[in-house]
């Protein structure tokens, strides 16, 4: 081989190899990638971390990966971080902000964006992605939940892969036929079976669910996730985030999917066809199968997760989930059927109401309470653009708030 030929030969691998970037990478979701990916250094190449607040650990992952770019939402933290990188000698360049994320979700370098950031903070950088014509891995649902007519548009218009991470959406992924793309349905297809695990209060009796603490409701049987989606798994409004991101991922009507429990979360989801054959996706509850599988689809490449035991597993148990004590899931139902800016709505005031349990400001019983009042009290529009879906974001965050406010007991109230 001549050296031009060893430099080519090079220059051809390096152009194979497919650049990074993960949207929120101190995050579950972030650090499982980080895990696939560390197993396929040969394939792919990390150009940019991203973190809100956390700078001891994106500094440890940059120290570890070495990033082309490290990104912190917030300014004060990414001065923190650019002075630890430099103290250390790293040759890292810092960004911050919105216009931070921006930059690495639309870099020349990068192929594939891993949208992990959690709620609707995440809508713009993956929509800019999405704009970029980016291959997206998409685990924060809350963006395609506000705006899935935005996403699905945009990303036929700008050639954008758009690529499910939750899991029962790669699950649904696939399972559908062959040729398949986002957002638009498979003649094919009749129905979805949407799995839900119940959470940590399926057996719960529903008089102890009042005074759950956040700490009970981020203990999931069969996941370990961040607070927020682990919180929305406890009051099933994750499934019912579930069932919108489905509705514009796979082009159906909330009518045409079936929520079933099944507390083994082995099943991931199933689709049936017409011809009545029903397919599924199993395997051990593990982000990094599917988060694997998204990376090098159509390729499928080892993702450390161990082989499932079919026989250790035994039962696979199905029942049909409790609207009355779980109420979140009606509430969603109720706003993917009403369609516009309803669930972006929805989407709003449960982000405010989490957060409130989460800082002990309401009780468990409250969130869908206050879901319920903005749902009701905010006129959502049939207008599904943009500017649409941020302005009734930020009214349900004012009204959701304003309802916490009201209920909660006054300092010194009631002590003489
Ligand atoms: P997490 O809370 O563990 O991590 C969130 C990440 O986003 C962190 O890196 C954090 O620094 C960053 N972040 C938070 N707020 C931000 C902001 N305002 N701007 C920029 N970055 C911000 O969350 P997670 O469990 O990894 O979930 C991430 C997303 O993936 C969620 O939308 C969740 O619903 C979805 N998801 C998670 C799982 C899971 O197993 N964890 C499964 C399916 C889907
Ligand atoms: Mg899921």
């Amino acid at each position: 081989m001549t050296i031009t030929d060893k430099n080519s030969s090079m220059e051809r691998h390096e152009h194979n190899i497919r650049g990074v970037t993960i949207l929120g990478s101190t995050g579950s979701i972030g650090i499982n990638t980080l895990d696939v990916l560390a197993r396929h250094s040969a394939k792919y190449r990390i150009v940019a971390l991203t973190a809100n607040t956390q700078v001891d650990r994106l500094f440890e992952q940059c120290r570890r990966i070495l990033p082309r770019i490290a990104v912190m939402l917030d300014p004060r933290a990414a001065a923190q971080l650019k002075g630890k990188i430099k103290q250390a000698g790293l040759d890292i360049d810092v960004l911050s902000g919105v216009d931070g994320l921006n930059a690495v979700a639309t870099h020349t370098e990068v192929h594939i964006v891993v949208a992990a950031i959690v709620g609707a903070a995440g809508l713009l950088p993956t929509l800019t992605a999405v704009r970029a014509g980016k291959r997206v891995l998409l685990a924060n649902k809350e963006p395609l939940v506000m705006s899935g007519h935005v996403f699905i548009e945009e990303a036929q218009r700008y050639g954008a892969e758009l690529l499910p991470v939750d899991s029962e959406h790669n699950a649904i992924f696939q399972c559908m036929p062959g040729g398949f793309r986002a957002g638009v349905p498979a003649a094919s297809v009749r129905r979805i079976f949407l799995t839900c695990s119940g959470g940590p209060f399926r057996s719960t009796p529903p008089e102890a669910l009042a005074t759950v603490t956040p700490e009970q409701a981020c203990a999931h049987p069969n996941w370990v996730m961040g607070r927020k989606i682990s919180v929305d798994s406890a009051t099933l409004m994750n499934k019912g985030l579930e069932l919108i991101e489905a509705c514009w991922l796979f082009g159906v009507t909330p009518d045409q999917v079936e929520i079933v429990i099944h507390p083994q979360s082995v099943i991931h989801s199933l689709v049936e066809y017409v011809d009545g054959s029903v397919l599924a996706q199993l395997g051990n509850p593990d982000m990094r199968t599917p988060i694997a599988h998204a990376l090098a689809w159509p390729e499928r490449i080892e993702s450390g997760v161990k082989s499932l035991n079919l026989l250790e597993v035994a039962h696979l148990d199905f029942s049909a989930p409790d609207l009355e004590h779980f109420p979140c899931l009606r509430l969603a139902y109720e706003a993917a059927r009403g369609g516009g800016t309803m669930p972006a709505i929805l989407n709003a005031a449960n982000e405010v109401a989490v957060q409130a349990f989460l800082d002990r400001r309401i009780g468990f019983t409250e969130i869908p309470r206050v879901i319920a009042h903005t749902l009701s009290n905010l006129p959502a529009s049939h207008e599904t653009h943009l500017d649409a879906v941020l302005s009734h974001d930020k009214s349900a965050r004012e009204m959701a708030g304003s309802f916490i406010l009201a209920r909660e007991p006054r300092v010194g109230q009631g002590v003489l």
